[in-house]
């Protein structure tokens, strides 16, 4: 039986509405949430996610404020970025973009942001918050993790609360911004969460626990790492990577560029078709999987919701200190 597609799309759209009007509630109390980064340096990645906030932020109707430094700034003036943001009564949140320049030290910056700005959990404060089970800004991919499976439980007719509670987890990836935080979320909820990760894979032991999950979330970036082996019958996919690819013309086989010869056949791979997959071979995964995310327009598509939310409750916390 082919899985249950769960729609991202579809969730973010509903996500947008709801914050929609909590925006608005705050806006009418007198808050203006938003939105500030702080790039250093010409990063292509950390540019290109620079542009998507901004345009992020105009299509939510938060507030923007760039900050961007040049890549020969000295620690102590991105220290000072930093600061000015943290007094900004306009900046509910500030994102590092990240990679800073050698002689900016990433964990000299992070722990300068306020703690009631730091929208993606990047403090140790807020990691130990979390991991302590306490309120903080859940990180906006875990976060967006842990929402596409609520409402896809809530869809089912069942409580998440009460799904997730002794289930069995198996989150692949052991990352400190995706996969050890939605572990630590997974276990607040009461889940049997496993960690699963490069290691566990080249000890030859990753079927063994993917195969007992009833939830199976996959984070490990390895375009279909997961095929239809490495899933229980019936069980629940999230897949969280997001993969670049060519297709070899000649076999079918996923390549990570075109500059190289098909990994698989030799085949020249100068015309080959791009396009983007996700860490489960979806195609395969679905004819197995009770139910499965996309990519792209699955667990990608709510993350940006997961920021806008964190965003609204930093503001709404700045109103009640007022
Ligand atoms: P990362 O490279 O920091 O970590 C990858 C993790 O996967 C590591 O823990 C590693 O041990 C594990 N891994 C690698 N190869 C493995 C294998 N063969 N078997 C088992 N585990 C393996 O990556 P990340 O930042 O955690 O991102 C993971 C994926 O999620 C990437 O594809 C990234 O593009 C995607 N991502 C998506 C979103 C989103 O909004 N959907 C956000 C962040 C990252």
């Amino acid at each position: 039986m082919a899985a249950t597609v769960i729609d991202g799309k579809a969730i973010a759209a509903e996500l947008r509405a709801e914050l929609a009007r909590e925006l608005e509630e705050l806006k009418s109390q007198g808050a203006r949430p938003g939105i500030a980064t702080l790039l250093v340096g010409e990063d292509f990645g950390a540019g290109m996610y620079r542009g998507a906030v901004e345009k992020f932020c105009a299509e939510m109707g938060l507030g923007y404020r760039s900050e961007t430094l040049p890549a020969d700034a000295a620690e102590r003036s991105v220290v000072e970025a930093v600061e000015s943001l943290n007094r900004d009564p306009a900046v509910s949140g500030i994102l590092p973009l990240r990679p800073f320049p050698p002689q900016v030290s990433d964990s000299v910056v992070i722990n300068s942001i306020s703690v009631d700005k730091d929208v993606d959990c990047f403090h140790p404060f807020n990691m130990g918050r979390l991991a302590l089970g306490e309120p903080t800004f859940p990180p906006a991919t875990p976060a967006a993790c842990m929402e596409v499976l609520a409402r896809y439980l809530r869809s089912e007719g069942r409580d998440p609360a009460e799904a997730l509670e002794g289930a069995e987890v198996c989150v692949v990836g052991h990352s400190n911004t995706v996969g050890k935080p939605l572990a630590l979320l997974l276990l607040n909820a009461n889940a049997t969460t496993t960690v699963a990760h490069v290691y566990t894979s080249n000890k030859g032991n990753l079927a063994k626990h993917t195969l007992a999950a009833d939830y199976l979330v996959v984070a490990a970036g390895v375009p279909h790492l997961v095929g239809a082996d490495l899933v229980k019958e019936g069980a629940v996919v999230l897949d969280v990577g997001i993969n670049r690819v060519v297709l070899c013309p000649a076999c079918g086989a996923l390549n990570r560029g075109k500059k190289s010869p098909c990994r698989v056949c030799g085949a020249g791979l100068a015309d080959a078709e791009a396009k983007t997959v996700g860490d489960a071979d979806y195609e395969a995964v679905a004819q197995k999987a009770k139910a499965i995310t996309p990519v792209p327009g699955g667990v990608g598509a709510v993350t940006n919701m997961m920021l806008a939310r964190n965003t609204l409750r930093a503001a709404r916390l700045e109103l009640e200190r007022r």
